[in-house]
């Protein structure tokens, strides 16, 4: 029996997973018991760790720690959002053709990551903690994006599934399926309007949509893909470095580890922000030895952020304008997202709609993943009650078109038309003996495709010449997918045969040999993770059997119960394994493994014999013996 799909939100901060099982949705907590994970992946001497294990050690080492994969995925180096995102960075970026890399240490080594392999690890770290909890291997997932996201960024983040192992049965974006959680609570008759405000970590989205029946019909979107809780915590991390710098003359901004520990403390503080008027901050040794002790207020965090606070206004207005709805035909405004917990927020939310109550009902941090479950459920094929007569009609975000004369962009599928969606256009050549025609394929809303993002040009060549211009039409297929992901296909009708194409990939995806080269290599590092982990399973093991027989023999008890010169020989080997072990901590697998048998072959006959003699300690053997918690060899923690 093959596990069933897991819906995944992929967040610029915090993951999260569900499944839909026996009628409902369930949020799986991770490792560390929590229902979201840190997007983080950090790179060590010696391993790579994901999720909490990463983010609890950013301090220490903040060049090697990547977070905020999601603002890089699908841009290019130079996309100006990435260049001012770089200079916040503690991690490296560099330019690799038009794709930006991360550059990390890892085991000694200097590598490049592209964000795409970043975010896989995430999701295959989510895809573990999905498979922890339902005992089997987790094959197929939906994955939510921001519904904002471009193509690149859609096609990226499926190429990321894939690199994690995952067949992705379908892109999502995430106020839909935040509104399906929604939706699925209330069970709603009649049609209503809903408009789903989205504010995470790292994007900002708005959808407006009408449920009626089951059917979730998604009429606008609009949003940002970079504004979210990060961008109010670097405000907040340029106020007090400010504040440093007047107090005590120094810059911390060049050293990243400070800035690092301040950005964390930042982040807690305004998390407090959101209950309390005022929030403390503690950092002891933040700079050259100086403890930096200070406080924010509430009123002071709304002013540094209040610029940023105002940019939810226009997409709610845009996304309003093309479903053409007015505000008061919205029945209900559905918060997602950590970021809507700050009341600010909620204010200028609330204001817009003339002091309507915002609904607050879905937990905002697993509303997305929670509809995700669901619809992975849905498109494998669950034919639970509850999700009879359940259809979803989303659109995509950007208009897409092509280069017409002049430069100007000419609309072939509009932004907000729902998806999937095929549109064909016939172009005739444009001059006498023509015998080529470059086709350039845009996404945007300017009038002017200078201005708008290129996603790739198509080239029809080889057709005879033909002394008249418009003799060969070319039949130009435009082919949405379910994923919002769009695939150009051409043919020359004169001739009625489809032409090879050639693609200039401007969209920067990854070609199938990369993707094939990033998939082995992925396999490679969970191999190096599983051994890394059997290797500290080892350790911890020996670890555990030294001390705990160490402590058996030196409690008075077994004075009288095992021999002195017994109880000496075996304090004494454990005392040696400990020593070996401070020494070693860096040894392999089979050596831990040696030592431990090493110590088992001393401590055994003791031990058997003491059993034997009905004389085990109170509360059981150690580990690793006759009677023992643990067999040989198990680890207590990891
Ligand atoms: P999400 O991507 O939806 O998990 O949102 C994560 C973002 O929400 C992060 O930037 C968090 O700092 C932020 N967040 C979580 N809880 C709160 C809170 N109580 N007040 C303000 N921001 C929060």
């Amino acid at each position: 029996m093959t596990a069933p799909a897991v819906g995944i939100d992929l967040g610029t901060t915090y993951s999260c997973v569900g499944v839909f099982q026996h009628g409902k949705v369930e949020i799986i907590a991770n490792d560390q018991g929590n229902m979201s994970t840190p997007s983080f992946v950090a790179f060590t001497d010696t391993e790579r760790l994901i999720g909490d294990a990463a983010k609890n050690q950013v301090a220490m080492n903040p060049t090697n720690t990547v977070f905020d994969a999601k603002r890089l995925i699908g841009r290019n180096f130079e996309d100006a959002d990435v260049q001012s995102d770089m200079k916040l960075w503690p991690f490296t970026v560099v330019k690799d053709g038009k794709k930006p890399k991360i550059q990390v240490e890892y085991k000694g080594e200097t590598k490049k990551f592209v964000a795409e392999e970043i975010s896989s690890m995430v999701l295959t770290k989510m895809k573990e903690t999905a498979e922890a909890y339902l005992g089997q291997e987790v094959l197929k997932a939906v994955i939510t994006v921001p519904a904002y996201f471009n193509d690149s960024q859609r096609q990226a983040t499926k190429d990321a599934g894939v690199i994690a192992g995952l067949q992705v049965l379908r892109l999502i974006n995430e106020p839909s399926a935040a509104a399906i959680a929604y939706g699925l609570d209330k069970k709603v008759g009649q049609e209503r309007n809903v408009l789903i405000f989205d504010l995470g970590g790292g994007t900002f989205d708005v959808s407006v949509l009408t449920i009626e029946d089951g059917i979730f019909e998604v009429k606008s979107t609009a949003g940002n893909t970079h504004l979210g809780g990060e961008d109010f915590d670097n405000k907040m991390v340029e106020h007090f470095i400010l504040e440093f710098q007047r107090k005590h003359k120094k810059n911390i901004q060049p050293n990243k580890r400070a800035v690092r520990r301040l950005s964390n403390a930042c982040e807690r503080a305004k998390r407090t922000l959101s209950s309390s008027a005022q929030a403390s901050i503690e950092i002891d040794s933040l700079f050259e030895g100086i403890d930096f002790y200070t406080s924010l207020t509430r009123a002071r965090f709304e002013e540094l952020c209040d610029a940023l606070f105002r940019q939810i206004q226009d997409p709610i207005t845009k996304a309003l304008r093309d479903a053409d709805f007015d505000k008061s035909k919205i029945h209900e405004v559905a918060l997602v997202g950590g970021s809507t917990r700050i009341p600010k927020i909620r204010k200028i939310l609330q204001d817009m709609f003339s002091g309507r109550e915002l609904n607050k009902s879905i937990n905002p941090d697993e509303a997305v993943a929670h509809g995700a479950a669901v619809l992975a459920a849905m498109f494998s094929g669950d034919k639970s009650y509850e999700l009879q007569d359940l259809m979803l009609l989303d659109v995509i975000p950007l208009s897409l078109g092509v280069e017409t004369v002049g430069g100007r962009m000419t609309n072939i599928i509009d932004r907000n038309t729902t998806i999937p969606a095929r549109k064909e256009r016939t172009y005739p050549t444009l001059s006498d003996n023509q015998q080529a025609i470059l086709i350039k394929v845009f996404e945007g809303e300017c009038a002017m495709t200078a201005d708008n993002n290129i996603l790739g040009t198509f080239e029809l060549t080889g057709f005879p010449p033909a002394p008249i211009k418009g003799v060969h039409m070319i039949h130009v297929i435009f082919d949405l997918d379910n994923n919002g992901i769009l695939n150009v296909s051409a043919q020359d009708l004169s001739t009625g045969k489809g032409k090879s194409i050639t693609i200039t990939n401007d969209k920067g995806s990854l070609s199938k040999e990369e993707l094939e080269r990033m998939v082995s290599e992925a396999e490679k590092y969970k191999n190096e993770d599983e051994a890394q982990k059997q290797r500290i399973g080892a350790k911890n093991a020996l670890e555990s059997y030294a001390y705990n027989m160490k402590s058996t023999m030196e409690d008075d008890k077994m004075k009288k119960k095992v021999s002195e010169d017994a109880r000496k020989t075996v304090i004494d080997k454990c005392a040696e394994a400990v020593d070996w072990l401070d020494k070693n901590q860096t040894a392999e697998k089979d050596e831990f493994e040696y030592q431990h048998k090493k110590l088992e072959k001393v401590c055994q006959p003791i031990i058997t014999k003491l059993y034997q003699a009905g004389g085990t300690p109170e509360g059981g053997m150690p580990s690793g013996m006759p009677g023992g918690g643990m067999p040989v060899g198990f680890a207590g923690t990891t």
